[in-house]
C-alpha cells in the first residue's frame, strides 16, 4: 500500500471527523439563522480586563515566550482564587500550571496520565474533546450515562461503581455539566470521592463553569472532599467566566507530582500560549465578588428567558442548575431524532441548535435531546424565542 491509499487520518481519530459545530455554524450562516449552537458569548467580557490585556501588550509583557508553567502573576492569582473561594491552598510555583485553555489542560492531563489500554470513566453526554483526548492518549473511554430524572439529568451511582474495573485509571468529571446543566450535589460528589479513594483512582475534574451556578445549587470542587486533593487534577478556564473564549487561558491545580506530569505533556503541545492575556486574566481573577454575582445574575435572566420561550414553543425543558446551556427533549413536538431535527431547524425556524446525541457513545440514549446556548444578548434570545414559537403551530 502506498502512503496515500491508506486512510490518512489514523485509526485513533477516525471516528472524529469535523465537529457538528462546524456543520451547524455553516448552516447558520447559509440560512441567516440565529446560532444557539456553539457556546460562546456574543458580547466581550469586562472592559477593564480587556484594557489590562492591551496594557500588557503595550508594556511588552508576554509578547515573548512566557515561562512554561505560566506567568507568576497568573499562577499566584489562580492559587488565591482557589483559596478565597474554596479554602483550597495550592503553591503557585509547584501546584499550578497555566494551559492554552481547558482544552489543552484536558489533553495534556490525559496524555500524561494514561497508558494505552487504561480505562477512563466519563459521564455521558460528555464534552466533545474528552473522547478525542482519551483516544489520542490511547485510552479507552467508558461512558456512564446521565439519565433524566425529575427534571434534570442525574448520575446513577450504582452504574458508576459497576463501571470501575481493574483497568480503570481515572474518572473524568465535569460539574457544572455541559450539555445538561447538571450541578453535582454534595452527596453525589461525596460518593464519587469515596469510590475514587476506595478504588485508588485519579480524578480529573473540569470546572470551567464554576461561576455559573444558579438558584440553590452550589459549586463544590471535588478536591475539597476527603482524600481527594492528592488524587485530583482540577481544571479551570477564563473563557467562560470572563467571556473571553478566544483568549484560551486555562489552568490546572493539583499536587506537585501531578502538575509535573501534566507539564511534561503540555510542554510539547503548545509549550506556552496567550502571553499578554495571562496578565489580564490575573487581574480578572482578582475582580471583586460583585463582578461574579452580576455575571451570574445576567446569565440567570437569560436562562429564564430562553427556558420560558422553549417551554412555550413546546419543548420539554431541563432547567439547568449551571452552565449556559439548556438541554431540551423534542418528543413533545412529535419529534424523536435530534440530528434530523437540528438539520431541519434552520430552514423551519431560523435557529441553530446542537443534537445532544453527538455527545454520546450510546447515541440512542441521547437521540431526543437538543441543546441551546443562552450566552447571547437578550434581544437575540427574544428573537430566537419568537422564531421557535412557530414550531408550536
Ligand atoms: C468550553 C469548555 C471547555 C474548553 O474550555 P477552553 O478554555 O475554551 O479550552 C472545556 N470543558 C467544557 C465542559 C467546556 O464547556
Amino acid at each position: 500500500m502506498t502512503s496515500t491509499s491508506r486512510p490518512l487520518l489514523n485509526r485513533r481519530l477516525a471516528e472524529f471527523g469535523t465537529t457538528i459545530f462546524a456543520e451547524m455554524s455553516a448552516l447558520a450562516l447559509s440560512t441567516g439563522s440565529i446560532n444557539l449552537g456553539q457556546g460562546f458569548p456574543d458580547t466581550d467580557g469586562p472592559e477593564e480586563v480587556r484594557e489590562a490585556a492591551v496594557r500588557a501588550l503595550r508594556d511588552g509583557r508576554g509578547n515573548q515566550y512566557p515561562p512554561g508553567p505560566g506567568v507568576p502573576e497568573l499562577r499566584t492569582a489562580i492559587a488565591a482564587h482557589q483559596e478565597r473561594r474554596y479554602g483550597l491552598s495550592y503553591d503557585p510555583d509547584t501546584e499550578v500550571l497555566v494551559t492554552a485553555g481547558a482544552t489543552e489542560a484536558i489533553a495534556a492531563t490525559l496524555l500524561a496520565l494514561l497508558e494505552p489500554g487504561d480505562e477512563v470513566i466519563a459521564f455521558e453526554p460528555y464534552y466533545d474533546s474528552y473522547a478525542a483526548s482519551i483516544a489520542m492518549a490511547g485510552g479507552t473511554r467508558v461512558p456512564v450515562t446521565l439519565r433524566p430524572h425529575e427534571g434534570s439529568f442525574r448520575l446513577d451511582l450504582d452504574e458508576l461503581r459497576a463501571a470501575v474495573t481493574d483497568r480503570t485509571r481515572l474518572l473524568l468529571v465535569n460539574t457544572p455539566h455541559n450539555p445538561t446543566g447538571t450541578v453535582l450535589t454534595r452527596a453525589e460528589l461525596a460518593a464519587i470521592a469515596e469510590l475514587a479513594v476506595e478504588r485508588d483512582l485519579l480524578v480529573v475534574t473540569d470546572e470551567v463553569y464554576e461561576h455559573l451556578v444558579f438558584d440553590d445549587s452550589e459549586h463544590l470542587p471535588l478536591a475539597t472532599f476527603p482524600g481527594m486533593r492528592e488524587r485530583t487534577v482540577t481544571i479551570g478556564s477564563a473563557g467562560k467566566t470572563f467571556s473571553f473564549t478566544g483568549w484560551k487561558v486555562g489552568w490546572v491545580t493539583s499536587t506537585p507530582g501531578l502538575v509535573t506530569a501534566v507539564r511534561s505533556a503540555k510542554q510539547f503541545l503548545t509549550y506556552v500560549a496567550s502571553g499578554p492575556f495571562q496578565y489580564a486574566v490575573a487581574e480578572a481573577l482578582a475582580l471583586p465578588d460583585s463582578y461574579f454575582s452580576a455575571f451570574r445574575e445576567d446569565m440567570l435572566a437569560k436562562r429564564d428567558l430562553l427556558a420560558a420561550g422553549l417551554t412555550e414553543a413546546g419543548f420539554e425543558v431541563f432547567r439547568p442548575a449551571g452552565t449556559y446551556f439548556i438541554t431540551t427533549d423534542i418528543r413533545p413536538l412529535g419529534e424523536s431524532d435530534g440530528f434530523a431535527f437540528c438539520r431541519a431547524l434552520p430552514e423551519r425556524a431560523g435557529v441553530v441548535a446542537i443534537p445532544n446525541a453527538v455527545f454520546y457513545d450510546h447515541r440512542e440514549a441521547g437521540a431526543p435531546f437538543v441543546r441551546f446556548a443562552f450566552c447571547k444578548r437578550a434581544q437575540v434570545l427574544e428573537e430566537a424565542v419568537k422564531r421557535l414559537k412557530s414550531l408550536a403551530g
